[in-house]
């Protein structure tokens, strides 16, 4: 980290100052990493009250050295396809912090993936874990691979080439990597049996794995279901329920699949789902068999979905609002971005209030832009940001690697009722720190401080390193 920078200008706040000063060093030291930035500022611009409450944090010089990882690793990953060429992608694993356990968090094989997205996951997954209670560190990796199109074996291939060098990095007490965009069931065993190989070790290194060979029953679901139990406890909080009313939900993979499925469940009805080729709106509430069959088993576009249901409308990306996303421009009264990051802009969120909407709960990591956040928070309406909204799949990690540890496996409605316990414990921790600084509603600000806190005193009772 560079020495920091003058304060900002434009900083009204001086209890934010030590912060910006932090980010201009940030933004020098680590140029072009417009993610991890957006990320960094989201959360430390939300620190000022209570670095003016505790000022022992500048001190320990505790915000610099959050923004550094600890170790990043970034590995060249080269493997063949079926016609015998040889490729190259770059493969990223950081390990940002590792004050409260193990580091913990996903893979990601998406072809938009670089040092800066890996960095922006991996930085909030540290303030994810801390808000679960459990003692997971924070970490992320990944590869610029595009999985679309690829062959099993050509995805076997690429996960042991990937593998090859993540396993010097791994292990069940030292970092354990989960699933994540373009990584699920298939690519955690063709890296868990390579790891395995590798090793010699049959140990919980990996999450997500296969129910016959350590896998934890309600983690796929997990996600998803915690995002909708988060939903459920603010708007419980607010004397209001899912019951009945209508829902928008964004992606079409895990998260989306599984946020609708507990929609069903809880008797809300949605009515969309999209992919990176477009978006359905079935006003009768979306056909979720059908979702599965053409996204999970046939991996195919959603425009698909009209070959059953011609009556659904279908708007391909080409016809999107110049400001937005379809996905997010029809009445409903709650909705869950749960695709990518940066899939809300503000245009959307001044939609979405349009048309009805007063809970918003993120699936997905850093959905909405920051813009489409000052709106939600402006408007008073119930937002869940993604880092406590979207932590019941890091919940329920940390619960397989429980499992793994004691040789065991737990039955669904033990995982299911302590993933319902830790969604509820992390909407009571964001509302009561958000209610300490006078703003309960603010569960970003929340969520934030909350997930801080504990990781910082965390680094200071460890001492210096
Ligand atoms: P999947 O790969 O299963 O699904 C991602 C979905 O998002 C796909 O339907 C994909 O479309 C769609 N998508 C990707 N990029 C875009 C884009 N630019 N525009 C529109 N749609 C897009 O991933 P997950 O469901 O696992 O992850 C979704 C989000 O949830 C990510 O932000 C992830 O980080 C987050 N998350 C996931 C967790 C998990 O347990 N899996 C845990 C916590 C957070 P297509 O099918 O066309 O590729």
């Amino acid at each position: 980290m560079e020495t920091p920078a003058e304060p900002r200008a434009h900083s009204a706040d001086p209890n934010l100052d030590y912060v910006y000063a932090t980010l201009d060093g940030l933004q020098r030291s680590s140029p072009a990493q417009a993610e991890f930035y957006q990320a960094a500022e989201d959360v430390l611009a939300s620190l000022g009250p209570e670095l003016e409450s505790d000022t022992h944090y500048a001190k320990h010089a505790i915000i610099e050295r959050l923004v550094e990882p600890e170790r990043q690793v970034f590995f060249r990953v080269a493997w063949m396809d079926d016609k015998g060429q040889v490729h190259v992608n770059k493969g990223y694993r950081v390990q940002f912090n590792s004050a409260l356990g193990p580091y913990k968090g996903g893979l990601r094989f998406h072809p938009n993936v670089t040092a800066s997205v890996i960095k922006f996951l991996g930085f909030e997954q540290i303030f994810k874990n801390a808000l679960t209670g459990l003692p997971i560190g924070g970490g992320k990796g990944g590869a610029n691979f595009n999985p679309k199109g690829r062959s099993d074996a050509e995805i076997m291939r690429f996960c042991q080439a990937f593998m090859a060098e993540l396993h010097r990095h791994i292990g069940a007490t030292v970092d354990v990597p989960a699933g994540d965009i373009g990584v699920g069931a298939r690519e955690i065993g063709y890296l868990f049996g390579y790891y395995r190989r590798l090793t010699g070790r049959y140990e919980g290194a990996l999450t997500g794995k296969g129910l016959a060979w350590g896998g934890s029953l309600g983690r796929v679901e997990a996600t998803g279901y915690g995002c909708v139990y988060f939903a459920e406890n603010m708007l419980n909080a607010r004397h209001e329920s899912l019951e009945g009313n209508t829902c928008l939900v964004s992606g079409a993979g895990n998260v989306a699949i599984h946020t609708i499925e507990k929609l069903y469940q809880l008797g809300a009805i949605p009515v969309t789902c999209s992919d990176s080729t477009g978006t359905i709106h079935d006003h009768r509430g979306v056909d979720l068999d059908l979702l599965r069959t053409i996204k999970e088993r046939d991996r195919l576009p959603l425009s698909r979905y009209l070959e059953t249901h011609p009556e659904a409308e279908y708007t391909p990306l080409s016809d999107y609002p110049t400001d937005g996303h379809a996905v997010w421009r029809y009445p409903a009264r709650a909705a869950f971005p749960c695709a990518t990051q940066n899939e809300l802009t503000s245009g959307d969120a001044e939609a979405l209030l349009a048309n009805g909407v007063t809970c918003i709960s993120e699936g997905a990591n850093m959905p909405s832009t920051r813009a489409a956040v000052e709106v939600f928070l402006d408007a008073g309406i119930a937002y869940g940001p993604a880092k406590a909204a979207n932590a019941g799949g890091v919940a329920t990690s940390q619960l397989e690697m429980q499992q793994n540890a004691g040789l065991t496996q737990w039955p669904i409605d033990k995982v299911d009722a302590r993933l319902r316990e830790i969604m509820t414990d992390i909407f009571n921790r964001c509302s009561a720190t958000a209610a300490e600084f006078g703003e309960p509603n603010n569960l970003s600000m929340g969520a934030n401080i909350a997930g801080f806190r504990r990781v910082a005193n965390a680094m200071i009772e460890q001492g210096l390193y």
